[in-house]
């Protein structure tokens, strides 16, 4: 059934490559000739992640949870389910997981409670969800992909969200359900660079169909009522069959104002940059003259990765049809 899509796709982009005279702007993963079926990648968020302040066994116990939700999203992919599907499935397990910034584990606002955003976005439609400053959903990105499914908005914000998604039947808590110690010693020693954590997924299903799902606590300390752009769509999340998905992590206030999701998407669609050409430009360069820090994952149409950080580190990993696989860290 995805196959035709396939097919498209390639005669596409072999013509396109011919029109533009080149074989591909010498990238391998450029490459239109192994199409992977699917392609997950994910992100448990970026920061100042180093050797030094982690040890082997904490090193161990985030590498095994991005394997597991990475599995799970591949799961759903290779029995045929979609991008958006995929990207649930993968984000669930670290939301639950309390190692990361996005729902149980998240960060403490200053005044020492939980607001979580989250947001998807389906590249075949442009249909998308978000919410944001909700404090009892379980689990934020159900709530996101509800208001895209089941509303005719967009985003929802605070009691607003959480009376919607108490109607969609959604598992609801309490506050100190998502409460950790960890975190909370955070943000009585105010580190302010303990904030990364924030989690994301993107997928490219067996039908061509791109997706994006980001969630998140927010910053550390963050002062009460605080979104980011986990939830604004464009800034920390896109997806758009034509170009790309991206999932962000990083320092929100500029990923906001640089519009950074959608950048890397319309310098591909504009200026007709690779993947990793246009993901590197925002991330590698306007970004660092910025003074901002960060990193985003991303999957192209043609089921290419690009996942740059220019921090230390971003926990981060993809794996595609084609068994091609990685699960990393530190930036070496
Ligand atoms: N981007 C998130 C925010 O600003 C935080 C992060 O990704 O570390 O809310």
């Amino acid at each position: 059934m995805f196959f035709p899509a396939k097919i498209f796709i390639y005669i596409l982009t072999a013509a396109l490559l011919v029109l533009r005279g080149c074989n591909g702007g010498g990238d391998a993963q450029e490459s239109s000739h192994d199409i992977p079926e699917y392609v997950i990648a994910i992100h448990g968020g970026a920061g100042t992640l180093s050797r030094e302040r982690i040890t082997e066994e904490q090193e161990k116990e985030y590498l095994n949870k991005l394997d597991e939700a990475l599995s799970a999203g591949e799961e759903v992919l290779k029995n045929g389910g979609s991008s958006i599907h995929a990207v649930r499935a993968a984000i669930m397990i670290m939301e639950d997981s309390p190692l990361f910034n996005a729902g149980k584990g998240a960060v403490f606002t200053n005044q020492k409670r939980v607001e979580l955003d989250a947001s998807v976005m389906d590249g075949r439609t442009l249909n998308a969800g978000a919410i944001a400053g909700v404090t009892d959903i379980k689990n934020p990105i159900l709530g996101a992909i509800a208001v895209m499914e089941n509303s005719p908005h967009v985003m929802f914000a605070g009691n607003g969200a959480s009376q919607f998604a108490r109607e969609q039947g959604l598992e609801m808590v309490d506050n100190t359900y998502f409460h950790t110690q960890r975190r909370l010693d955070d943000v009585i020693r105010q580190i302010e660079r303990e904030k990364n954590g924030t989690v994301g997924a993107v997928a490219l299903d067996r039908e061509g169909n791109l997706a994006a799902g980001t969630s998140t606590g927010g910053m550390s300390n963050k002062r009460y009522g605080r979104i980011g752009d986990s939830p604004v769509i464009g800034a920390g999340n896109y997806a758009n069959n034509r170009t790309c998905a991206v999932s962000a992590t990083g320092h929100g206030e500029y990923f906001i104002r640089w519009v950074v999701a959608y950048d890397i998407s319309a310098l591909m669609e504009y200026r007709e940059m690779t993947l990793a050409e246009a993901a590197n430009e925002v991330i590698g360069k306007k970004l660092v003259e910025a003074g901002a820090t960060g990193g985003v994952a991303a999957i192209d149409r043609l089921g290419n990765v690009a996942m740059p950080f220019n921090t230390a580190g971003m926990y981060r990993g993809y794996i595609k049809s084609t068994g091609e696989k990685e699960i990393a860290i530190f930036a070496d």
